[in-house]
């Protein structure tokens, strides 16, 4: 009889929120979707699309596009099916069983799977009350365990904190680790690292089209680091992994740079509305609802009613992201804010109404 092995015998499919709900601020996508002139531009090209053909492995139109738009060469950019697969790849190629990956705890939960598919150990430093790292700490820590690779977010998902660019620095200085920094929040902060990438032998920046590009759809990561670390990347990869139809709408998304711009102006300008909305709530209320500051395109919000108001909100047709004692709110449309805001302001006041799910 075939048993499956130790590794993944308790694991269960990812399982996002499904149903019918008017309002989705859950998965951290953007709001923003594409105008009709770039959708018939992406019709025209996917039409002459070979679909007897196998893509360009290396993708290398739209590895051109994002460098371009990015500033970095492309000859130092990989493309992924999403920046997941990607740091599914890092941890193949950079990693052996049993070696250390170290995360920033809270962070990604997807850093964790993919070491323990790896069979590799954990060791988690554990951030302090306001979502702070302490550099030094983390340096200690990572030389103390010898870890191989460190992977974090700059800025956080899920506590929405960015590092400064020097505190970064000084780690990728002091770690013998290959340092895995996702990017995929930095488009709405200002510390990225990309600039001077390849001043590096251990650092891998990943990026996504997922969040401010609005373009979770296509499946499109990207994964920027000198010429060593890039060419273990493309060998280790699957030959095909970024599709033909994402290859051509991904090139196209890069030939308009203003539009991106502008989806970055108006993300980042709903996240503020947003922000400024929620404090006002947690000043009315200060010892039921805290916030912490944010570099992203959500809130992240403390409260010990989270299960509560995550519940409430769903029977109003409204979904965030619950996460123990917290909710994860995405920036949304400008009336989509002010219905989660006054929502959350309803459950505050107590005010209980029948709501239907949709
Ligand atoms: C959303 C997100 C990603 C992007 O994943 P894709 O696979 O590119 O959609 C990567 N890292 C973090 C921290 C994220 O929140």
């Amino acid at each position: 009889m075939f048993e499956c092995n130790q590794k993944v015998k308790d694991l269960v499919p990812y399982d996002p929120v499904t149903g019918m709900y008017r309002i989705r601020l859950d998965a951290n996508e953007s709001y923003i979707t594409l105008p009709l002139e770039i959708k018939q531009e992406i019709a025209e090209a996917v039409s002459e699309i070979h679909y007897n053909r196998y893509p360009d492995p290396y993708a290398q139109g739209v590895c051109m596009g994002f460098a371009k738009y990015f500033h970095v060469p492309a000859d130092c950019v990989t493309a992924g099916n999403g920046s997941d697969e990607l740091i599914s790849v890092i941890m193949n190629a950079f990693l052996q069983k049993g070696d250390t990956v170290m995360t920033l705890e809270k962070d990604f939960s997807m850093y964790a799977f993919y070491t323990s598919i790896v069979e590799c150990r954990h060791v988690a430093y554990q951030k302090d009350e306001s979502y702070g790292i302490d550099t030094d700490a983390v340096i200690r820590q990572a030389n103390a365990e010898r870890a191989r690779v460190l992977i974090f977010s700059n800025p956080c998902n899920p506590t929405s904190h960015v590092m400064q660019r020097k505190e970064i620095v000084k780690l990728l200085t002091s770690v013998d680790a290959l340092v895995v920094l996702d990017e995929a929040y930095m488009d709405f902060s200002d510390q990225s690292l990309l600039s001077e990438f390849d001043r590096y032998d251990n650092l891998i920046i990943l990026k996504t089209c997922s969040k401010a590009m609005g373009a979770a759809a296509i499946r499109l990561g990207f994964a920027v680091a000198n010429k060593t670390l890039t060419d273990v990347l493309k060998a280790v990869k699957s030959p095909y992994n970024v599709n033909a139809v994402t290859q051509t709408i991904g090139e196209i998304l890069f030939s308009h740079p203003d539009y991106i711009d502008s989806c970055i102006k108006r993300l980042t300008e709903a996240r503020d509305d947003l922000y400024a909305r929620l404090l006002l709530l947690a000043q009315a209320y200060p010892n039921r609802l805290r916030l912490t500051p944010t570099q992203t395109n959500f809130v992240f919000a403390e409260t010990s009613e989270a299960a509560e108001i995550f519940a409430y909100l769903k029977a109003c047709g409204i979904v965030v992201r619950l996460m123990g004692d917290r909710l994860r709110i995405t920036a949304g449309r400008n009336h989509e804010n002010d219905a989660v805001c006054t929502e959350i302001l309803n459950y505050l006041k107590g005010e209980v109404h029948e709501k239907s799910a949709n």
